[in-house]
């Protein structure tokens, strides 16, 4: 049975580029008939935070894409240590004393004489009496003793990835202070909960190859991996310093559609083209992990304007009634404010402005040389209510007075009524308006 899972550490909110990872294990899952797991990755007791792990539940929610089973990490802290048994027990696991700042010396010195900075085993050579004589100084942390060879795997989005063991350190799974690391839960639970298929970000590649040595020594096999590609801005640039910026809860406060989010990212860095999806069960359908590419993706959150203001044109009334309601537009006219406004606004939100604008009136936009002619045509327009010939009417009244025809006629009357030079038809607009244009 196919199962994946989307494994974010509740240390802050989600953001795009989680979201990519989010939703390609998503889709997997959901493409074969298998499960989806959110697994909440919360082994540091400092830095994750309930109100980050409710706000991922909330954010994953809003995008519609639910999850089969939840975990924490945090509650299977026994089936981490029992794993660092076996691993002890094999003679894979081992004691290093070393302070950070030691091994952080270690490394300069490595790279100042143009070695790659892999941690160079000195723990292993400590004789018991050096050990016993340093565990009372302090607690050791415990590292993986990695099988030096090249380690191999056909990757889903990479192809064949082969890593040479010997040019990474052998990783720290356990903390001098008891902190259960990463790469050791991630291992135990994709292992434990059967995922088949793990998708993440491209800054795993290494720690991937670790993770299938260290499955192997606790005599299991490894599920299918694919690293897709990072994200940039549109210029190319890093995004990880704005990354915060553009959280999905950020996302959501400005206007985004969960179908625009939904259908860019579902593609995007893909050969496929995006188009706006009118369900997840359309985006699962066309989606097929292969059509990744490997050049970091260009993100611009720009592109994600066009596709929400088409998604809110395609919204039935029924979608948006309780929330038209809650304007204050009256109920006999609430279908025709919705087929009115939907195809002019930017967000869902920018409708309050239009019904702002029927309730009250418009601040006329009025250039200095149409004043008098539309002072002259607001004196021969009746006041509301207004039907749907309304318009016609009026113009046909006002050419006939004033002798202007086209766009002379039209654009004036319709900045004058509505404060702007584009929006919707005028003609089903006016029965809407709920006070007399004034200038
Ligand atoms: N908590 C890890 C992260 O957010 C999970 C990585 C993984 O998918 O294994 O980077």
């Amino acid at each position: 049975m196919t199962t994946t899972r989307f494994a974010p550490s509740p240390t802050g909110y989600i953001h795009i580029g989680n979201l990519r990872t989010a939703l390609m294990n998503w889709m997997i899952a959901r493409k074969a008939g298998g499960t989806f797991i959110l697994r909440l990755d919360d082994t540091d007791p400092e830095r994750s935070k309930q109100e980050y792990a409710d706000a991922i539940q909330e954010d994953l929610e809003w995008l519609g894409l639910t999850w089969d089973r939840i975990e924490r990490q945090s509650a299977r802290l026994d089936r981490y240590h029992a794993a660092a048994d076996t691993l002890r027990d094999k003679g894979r696991f081992y004691e290093g004393f070393e302070t950070p700042v030691e091994l952080d010396l270690k490394r300069k010195k490595q790279l100042n004489m143009g070695k790659p900075p892999v941690y160079d085993r000195a723990a292993l050579a400590l004789s018991e009496d050096e050990k016993a004589r340093l565990r009372a100084e302090r607690d050791p942390h415990w590292r993986f003793l990695l099988d030096q060879e090249r380690i191999t795997w056909t990757d889903g989005i990479l192809g064949d990835i082969s890593i040479d063991a010997a040019s990474v350190s052998d990783p720290v799974l356990i903390r001098g202070d008891g902190q259960v690391l990463y790469t050791l839960a991630s291992v135990v639970d994709d292992t434990e909960m059967g995922v088949t298929h793990v998708v993440r970000g491209s800054d795993h590649v290494t720690n991937t190859a670790t993770q299938i040595q260290i499955m192997a020594a606790l005599g299991h096999g490894h599920p299918e991996f694919a690293h897709h590609s990072l994200l940039t801005g549109p210029q190319g640039e890093a995004l990880s310093k704005r990354l915060g910026t553009l959280s999905l809860r950020d996302l959501r406060a400005g206007g985004v559609e969960p179908m625009a989010l939904l259908s860019l990212m579902a593609r995007l860095g893909s050969s496929q083209p995006v188009e706006l999806r009118s369900s997840l069960d359309e985006l699962v359908e066309g989606f097929d992990i292969s059509h990744f590419g490997v050049a970091p993706t260009k993100f611009d959150a720009e592109d994600l304007k066009p596709l929400t203001a088409r998604a809110v044109a395609a919204m039935p009334f029924a979608r948006v009634k309780d929330e038209i309601a809650g304007l204050g537009v009256p109920d006999d006219k609430a279908a025709q404010f919705w087929e009115v406004v939907k195809d002019n606004v930017a967000t869902r939100a920018g409708m309050a402005d239009w019904w702002a604008m029927m309730r009250d009136g418009a601040t006329p936009d009025v250039a200095e040389e149409d004043r008098e002619f539309v002072a002259q045509a607001l004196e021969m327009l009746p006041p509301p209510p207004y039907g749907p010939e309304t318009w016609a009417n009026w113009t046909g009244a006002v050419k006939e007075a004033t002798g202007r025809k086209g766009k002379g006629l039209f654009m004036p009357l319709r900045k004058a009524v509505t404060g702007q030079a584009r929006g919707p038809e005028m003609a089903d607009l006016m029965p809407l308006l709920e006070k007399a244009p004034k200038l």
